[in-house]
């Protein structure tokens, strides 16, 4: 590896605001510690520095950066010289991304989300798997620190510019709707170090605190370019329950089993209804002949491509995601419920359970597109329009209790303006012609 003598420092600061929950997380150990102690806590909470202000790992950073920079067109060459490569030839990275941190500290308060996974075959909660997470809220910022090493005045720009057009979507679940970012200030300067003024500023200070003093000079920010969408707009026509494992506290009347909520909204959680787009997905492409892949994670069927699949030799993250969606005009009701005992077919002795439901409302099922267009995104965009009718014709329920009758909705007239639904004929023409091109 060469050591070049550094004789100029270009550093910048970019502040980056949370435009949905977010934040890299960390795993705790309170929740097994909770069951000896009767202790409990949230099973993962934002990375936090001492001093208790939260932490954006530079590695976050370079990682979306780095796809960021590709995604603009930057080429191989160039961006190992600026990113840096590991492996077997290993490159150190010119630009070091130092990480960000909260600028204000530990003030910005939590969001906590509690949610269970839902059985695929029984559309309710499953046992033991109730995860309480907690995170950043929307209008979180952090301050990021990044040191460019003898700059061309062609790197300079690249980053500069890429730095000002950048929409990242940064630490954990961004795939469930986590993460948004938005880049809302960048400053740079630079030292020549064959000043002796410029040396000892670069000699006395270090790191966020260097990037601090000498980035003053404002850099122009992009608006961020919207990710094409497929939306499906939906309104509730009979009780819908999308639990979180959550219920009211009271000791004297029936517990309340809670629906989900982000700070006043009633929230259809992004998370859930990919899993039910995909089983439906899934139970059509096998219908069709054109996958089989019961454990969803064959990795070559369309669906491991387009949701993603982990297996013990690899994975592949979901090029699509889905948005938790805010209901609009919401109405709530409690449903009591009398457990059956299933041997003798009476009630259960006190098994009474109640459920809050959403009665009325319209809300969206938006799917954001992350990779370039591409022909699985518009094998999707008929899927995803002959789901949709399957869900209008009720064949297809959203959330918990399906047995119990709840979870319809129908397709409530799209909006004006916006992305439309692909036509169901021609959805219908699009996967007919695919099937066709399939079969031998
Ligand atoms: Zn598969």
């Amino acid at each position: 590896m060469n050591v070049t003598r550094l004789r100029t420092v270009q550093v910048f600061t970019a502040t980056i605001r949370l435009t949905s929950p977010g934040g890299v997380m960390a795993p705790q150990s309170t929740p097994i510690l909770g069951e000896a102690t009767g202790i409990s806590g949230p099973d993962a909470v934002p990375v936090v520095e001492l001093g208790n202000g939260s932490v954006m790992p530079g590695t976050t950073l370079a990682g979306s950066f780095r796809q960021h920079l590709q995604s603009r067109g930057v080429g191989d060459t160039d961006l190992v010289r600026l990113m840096g490569r590991g492996g077997q030839d290993p490159n150190a990275s010119r630009l070091c991304v130092l990480g960000g941190r909260t600028p204000d500290r530990g003030d910005q308060g939590f969001l906590d989300e509690h949610s269970t996974a839902v059985d695929r075959y029984r559309g309710a909660a499953r046992e033991s798997t109730k995860r309480h997470v907690r995170r950043l809220p929307p209008g979180t910022e952090f301050i990021t620190f990044w040191l460019l090493e003898n700059p061309t005045p062609g790197e300079s720009a690249v980053v500069s510019e890429a730095l000002g057009t950048w929409h990242p979507l940064l630490g954990s679940s961004v795939t469930n709707g986590r993460g948004d970012s938005q880049v809302v200030e960048v400053r740079t300067g630079t030292l020549d170090l064959s000043d002796e003024r410029d040396l000892l500023l670069y000699l006395t200070h270090h790191g966020p605190e260097l990037c601090t003093v000498v980035a003053t000079d404002e850099v122009a920010i992009a608006d961020p370019e919207p990710r094409a969408t497929i939306v499906i707009p939906l309104r509730i026509v009979e009780p819908l329950h999308f639990g979180t494992g959550e219920t009211t506290q009271s000791t004297t009347r029936p517990r309340v089993n809670l629906v989900v909520r982000m700070g006043q909204d009633l929230v259809i959680p992004g998370r859930s209804v990919r899993g039910i787009l995909r089983s439906r997905l899934d139970y059509m492409l096998h219908t069709l002949g054109l996958a089989d892949c019961p454990e969803q994670r064959c990795g070559v069927c369309l669906s491991c491509e387009l949701f993603g699949f982990t297996s013990p030799t690899g994975g592949r993250r979901a090029s699509v995601r889905i948005l938790d969606s805010a209901v609009r005009d919401a109405r709530t009701e409690t449903l009591e419920h009398v457990a059956i005992d299933r041997f003798t077919g009476g009630a259960k002795d006190s098994a009474l359970f109640t459920d809050e439901v959403i009665i009325e409302g319209t809300f969206d099922v938006v799917i954001e597109r992350l990779d370039p267009p591409s022909d699985a995104w518009r094998l999707l965009e008929a899927l995803v329009r002959l789901v949709a009718q399957d869900l209008h014709e009720g064949f297809v329920r959203l959330g918990g209790g399906a047995s119990r009758g709840y979870g319809r909705v129908e397709l409530a007239p799209e909006p004006a303006a916006g992305p439309r639904l692909m036509p169901l004929d021609q959805a219908q023409h699009t996967m007919s012609t695919f099937v066709g091109s399939r079969r031998p």
